[in-house]
C-alpha cells in the first residue's frame, strides 16, 4: 500500500489534487463571504425602505399612537408581514409596547433592528423598531428561493470544477511521470545486458538530464565490456604462441626427442621473460586506463620534465650509436600534469624511438607551445612505420611488424600505454611517419594558464 503512494504518479495526482482544492476552497469561501456581504446590504436597505412605507400607511391611518384596538393590532400585523418586517411600536425607548411583534422570536440576537421616529402633526409620537430575522423561514420567500438557487448552483459548480481538476491532475500526473516510466524501463533493459537501448530525451529539464546521464552510461558500460571482450581476445592471442612453442619444447625434451641443452633452456627462457615482461606491461596499461580517475595533476613545467627524460636516456643512445638531441624552447612552458606519469609518456616514446632508429641514425625530442596546447615532440631517423599500420599502432597490443619487434623484445604495449595517460590528461597524441624515414610523435596537453602566465613560475 505505501508502496503505490510512493509512485510518482500518484504523488503527483495527490499533489495537484490537493493544490486544486485547496484553491477552489479560497475561492468559494472569498465568493461566499463576498455574496453573503451584498445580500445583507440588500436587506438592511430593503428594511429601511420598508420601515419608511410602514410609518407611512401607520400616518395615512392615524395609527401614529396606542394604545390600539385588536383590529388596529391586526392591521398592523397584516401590514408588516406584507412588508416582510418584524415591528415594535412604542411611546419611546424602553417604555411599554403599544404593539410587538418582536415576542414572536425566541433568540432576538437573530434580528438585525433599526429604530425611527415616528413623527406625526410636527411631533414625535413615538419610536418604531423595525427589524428581520437572518434566519431564511421569515424572509421573503422570492429572496429565499433566489438564496437557494444561488447556493445549489454555486454547489454544482463547485462539484464540476472538483471532477475537472480531478480529471486534469490525473493526465498532468500520467503524462509527467510517463517520461521517468520510460527511463525506468531503459535501465531494466541495460541491466539485462542490452546495450543498444537508449532512453528518450523528452520531458521536463531534470528528466532529459537523467536521460542522458543513463544513455551515457550505457555507452560507458558497452565500452567497457567491448575493451574486456578485446583485451580478452588479445591476451589469448599474445599468451598462446609462446605458450605453445614453451610447451611444445619442453615435451620434447621430456620424451628425449631434443637433448636438453644449453641453447633450448635459453630460448624457453626468453620466452617467459616475454611472457613475464606482457604480463608487467598489461598490469601498467590497466593502471593506465584507469589513470583519468587516479592522476594528481600539477602545474609544472613541462620543459623540465621533458629533459629529465633527454638525460635519462642519453647513455643507452649513446650506446647504440644514435644521436640524441633537446630541443629547448628557451622559456619554461607550463602545463598541469602528473609528473611522473607525462615521465612515463616521454619516456615510451624516446624508448621506442631509440629502439626503432639504427645506428648513426638522429633523435630530436623537444618541446614546443601554442595558444591553447603545449607540444611534447620527438622525431626520429629511424625506420618508420609504413600506412597500414600507421592508425593501429595506438591499439593494445599492434606492433606494426611482429618479427621485427620480437627481436626488438616489444610487446606492443608501450604506444597504448601512452596514449591512455595522456587521455587521461585531457591531451591527445598524434604520429606522423614514413616507412624507412623516420617518426614524429607528439604530445598535445591542452593549456589551463593563459599566455601571459607563462614563465611567472618556475
Ligand atoms: P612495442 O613494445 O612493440 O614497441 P609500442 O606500443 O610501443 O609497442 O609500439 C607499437 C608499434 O609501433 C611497435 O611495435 C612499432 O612497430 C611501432 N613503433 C612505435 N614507435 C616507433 C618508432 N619510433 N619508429 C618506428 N616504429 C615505431
Amino acid at each position: 500500500m505505501s508502496r503505490f503512494f510512493r509512485k510518482t504518479n500518484v504523488l503527483l495526482f495527490l499533489t495537484l489534487e490537493g493544490a486544486f482544492l485547496v484553491i477552489l476552497c479560497v475561492i468559494a469561501f472569498v465568493y461566499n463571504f463576498n455574496w453573503e456581504t451584498m445580500f445583507e446590504r440588500y436587506q438592511r436597505e430593503q428594511l429601511t425602505v420598508n420601515a419608511y412605507k410602514m410609518m407611512d400607511d401607520m400616518r395615512n391611518e392615524q395609527l401614529t399612537s396606542g394604545p390600539f384596538t385588536e383590529d388596529q393590532t391586526m392591521w398592523l400585523s397584516r401590514r408588516a408581514t406584507l412588508y416582510g418586517i418584524l415591528i415594535r411600536y412604542s411611546e419611546k425607548k424602553g417604555g411599554p409596547p403599544w404593539f410587538d411583534m418582536f415576542v414572536r422570536v425566541p433568540d432576538q440576537k437573530q434580528m438585525v433592528v433599526q429604530e425611527f421616529a415616528v413623527v406625526a402633526k410636527g411631533e414625535t409620537a413615538g419610536l418604531l423598531e423595525a427589524g428581520y430575522l437572518r434566519s431564511l423561514s421569515e424572509l421573503d420567500p422570492n429572496v429565499v428561493a433566489y438564496r437557494r438557487t444561488m447556493r445549489s448552483r454555486s454547489e454544482w459548480l463547485f462539484g464540476i470544477v472538483a471532477a475537472v481538476s480531478v480529471f486534469f491532475s490525473y493526465f498532468a500526473a500520467k503524462l509527467l511521470s510517463r517520461h521517468l516510466l520510460k527511463l525506468q524501463e531503459t535501465a531494466v533493459k541495460i541491466r539485462f545486458g542490452n546495450r543498444s537501448v537508449f532512453a528518450p530525451v523528452k520531458g521536463p529539464e531534470e528528466v532529459r538530464q537523467l536521460a542522458l546521464t543513463l544513455n551515457d552510461l550505457s555507452r560507458e558500460l558497452k565500452r567497457q565490456e567491448d575493451w574486456r571482450h578485446q583485451l580478452m581476445e588479445d591476451l589469448t592471442h599474445e599468451l598462446r604462441t609462446p605458450l605453445t612453442s614453451i610447451l611444445s619444447q619442453l615435451e620434447a625434451m621430456i620424451d628425449g626427442i631434443y637433448e636438453m641443452n644449453q641453447e633450448y633452456l635459453e630460448q624457453i627462457y626468453e620466452e617467459l621473460i616475454r611472457l613475464s615482461r606482457l604480463m608487467n606491461d598489461m598490469e601498467r596499461l590497466s593502471e593506465a586506463e584507469a589513470a583519468r580517475f587516479t592522476i594528481n595533476p600539477r602545474r609544472s613545467n613541462i620543459v623540465r620534465l621533458v629533459e629529465r627524460v633527454f638525460r635519462n636516456f642519453q647513455s643507452m643512445a649513446k650506446g647504440k650509436g644514435v644521436k640524441l638531441e633537446f630541443y629547448n624552447p628557451n622559456v619554461p612552458c607550463y602545463a598541469e600534469v602528473d609528473r611522473d606519469k607525462f615521465v612515463q609518456v616521454v619516456a615510451n616514446i624516446v624508448s621506442n624511438a631509440v629502439k626503432y632508429t639504427h645506428e648513426g641514425g638522429r633523435i630530436v625530442l623537444g618541446v614546443n607551445y601554442s595558444e591553447d596546447a603545449t607540444i611534447v615532440f620527438c622525431s626520429d631517423t629511424g625506420i618508420g612505420i609504413g600506412p597500414e599500420d600507421l592508425p593501429y599502432v595506438f591499439n593494445r597490443l599492434y606492433r606494426a611488424d611482429k618479427s621485427r619487434s620480437r627481436f626488438s623484445g616489444g610487446v606492443g604495449l608501450g604506444l597504448s600505454i601512452a596514449k591512455a595517460l595522456v587521455e587521461a590528461h585531457d591531451g591527445r597524441i598524434e604520429v606522423e611517419s614514413e616507412l624507412g624515414q623516420g617518426s614524429v610523435f607528439r604530445v598535445i596537453i591542452p593549456n589551463r594558464y593563459k599566455k601571459d602566465e607563462r614563465g611567472e613560475a618556475s
